[in-house]
């Protein structure tokens, strides 16, 4: 039949293309399809331009989904190790930064490379600027997709679209009409890993603050994460507010320690015993910063000047107890703008743990970030990216 290969996989990102070098690796035609104008956008974008790959301590825990457990068959099969070994294998130079975080030394395009090179050397066709009008079953099996100008035919399909954050680098919905279209539960999608906006008079706060960080213990439903914390012109930033984005739904206060390595009440005392005409905001300006210290005091409205000698005790344990339990209520998020990924996708009920493929429709498959997993900051969202895409590959060179 013309136009017809075995796989065509929609999507030229971290799941798409890894999915597709490991198919056609194993002897599968394979045809890609995306309508961005370059392959692997985000992977770009990635890490701060130098991609966070994978991390040395890959856990089922680190991942959020509907069902906690479907991302285990996976993950394991197709590890971080194996990653690495890949990476190795194209003298890609990496390091690690902190936590287990995989970067690489140079550039995320690397790691792009890399996988554009895996996929020419199995003679995988990937053709980008085309936008998918139609996909359908074909009465006998296999599926056919109308584009802007051609009809393909293929035995398998994979949609490797991703989640819907940041829409300038190609991000669509496309995964979940396609789902919705066949049948699929999906579950909505919400911004995650994603800075916070506040409120009017924290706001200002965030604004006098902008571009300083201190190290926080930030909590929310139980869920708690030591990381640094960002001011910015918007809200709040940085890993620890990224992170707790991914457990925080709107209404809820976020709960902050600003000195989590310290006990307040304690220091306080000590400090009035050995240094009482040191000023409150100079005692705190030691522990955060100074011009931290400064304008939090005044946000929450504790007298800054005084001397630590003119404390009593109930106004120790009272400056104590703000300095590790600030209660935040955020006004929202940036959303989609921003957001490094997007809880929610694909119902993994809907889908093979093992293979990822759709249960009720043969040769249909769901990888990456379109599916209900959704990993922790830290290199855990590529890393189900290759090991969803390498299950499902898998599964493809097997039948
Ligand atoms: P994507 O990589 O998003 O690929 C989806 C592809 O589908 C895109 O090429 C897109 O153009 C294409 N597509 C979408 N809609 C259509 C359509 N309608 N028709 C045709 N093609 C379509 N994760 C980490 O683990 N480490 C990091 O360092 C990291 N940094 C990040 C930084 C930023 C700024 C962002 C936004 C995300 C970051 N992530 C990081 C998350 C990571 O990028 C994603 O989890 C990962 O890219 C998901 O892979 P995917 O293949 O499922 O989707």
């Amino acid at each position: 039949m013309k136009n017809h290969t075995n796989v065509i996989i929609i999507g030229a990102g971290a799941a798409g293309l890894m999915c597709a070098a490991l198919a056609a690796a194993g002897g599968c035609s394979v045809r890609v399809l995306d309508h961005a104008n370059k392959a692997g956008k985000k992977i770009l974008m990635s890490g701060g331009g130098r991609c966070n790959f994978t991390n040395y301590d890959i856990q089922p825990e680190r991942y959020l989904g509907h069902n906690p457990h479907f991302c285990k068959s996976a993950l394991s099969r197709y590890t971080q190790w194996d990653f690495i070994a890949l990476v190795d294998k194209h003298g890609v130079a990496w390091h690690e930064k902190k936590d287990g975080q995989l970067f690489c030394d140079n550039k995320s395009s690397d790691i792009l490379n890399l996988l554009l090179s895996e996929c020419d050397q199995a003679g995988v066709d990937i053709q980008l600027d085309t936008s998918i009008q139609a996909v359908a079953a074909e009465p006998a099996g296999g599926y056919r997709l109308q584009t802007s100008s051609q009809q393909y035919h293929c035995d398998a399909l994979v949609i490797a679209t991703g989640g819907p954050s940041i829409p300038t680098l190609g991000a669509s919905g496309f995964g979940y009409q396609v789902a919705r279209q066949f049948g699929l539960a999906v579950y909505e999608p919400v911004a995650a890993l994603v800075p916070f906006t506040l409120t009017s008079q924290l706001k200002q706060l965030s604004s006098e603050l902008s571009g300083n960080a201190c190290r926080v213990d930030v909590s929310c439903h139980g869920k708690h994460f030591l990381e640094d914390m960002l001011f910015t012109h918007r809200g709040l930033s940085g890993p620890a507010m990224l992170q707790i984005s991914s457990y925080w739904q709107p209404g809820d206060s976020l709960t902050i320690n600003l000195l989590p390595e310290a006990d307040a009440a304690v220091e306080l005392r000590s400090a009035q015993h050995t240094t009482p005409k040191q000023l409150v905001k100079t005692w705190l300006g030691q522990r955060l910063t100074q011009k931290i210290a400064e304008c939090w005091l005044a946000a929450v409205g504790f007298a800054a000047d005084q001397p630590l000698s003119a404390l009593n005790g109930a106004q120790m344990d009272d400056l104590a107890q703000r300095i590790h339990h600030w209660q935040v209520k955020p006004a929202g998020t940036e959303g989609y703008r921003t957001a490094e990924v997007a809880l929610g996708g694909v119902d993994t009920d809907e889908l093979s743990s093992k293979t990822l493929e759709s249960k009720n429709h043969q040769g249909l498959y769901f990888i990456g970030e379109v599916v209900d997993v959704t990993g922790h900051l830290g290199g855990f969202n590529f890393q189900w990216a290759w090991s969803s895409a390498a299950a499902a590959a898998e599964h493809l060179v097997k039948v």
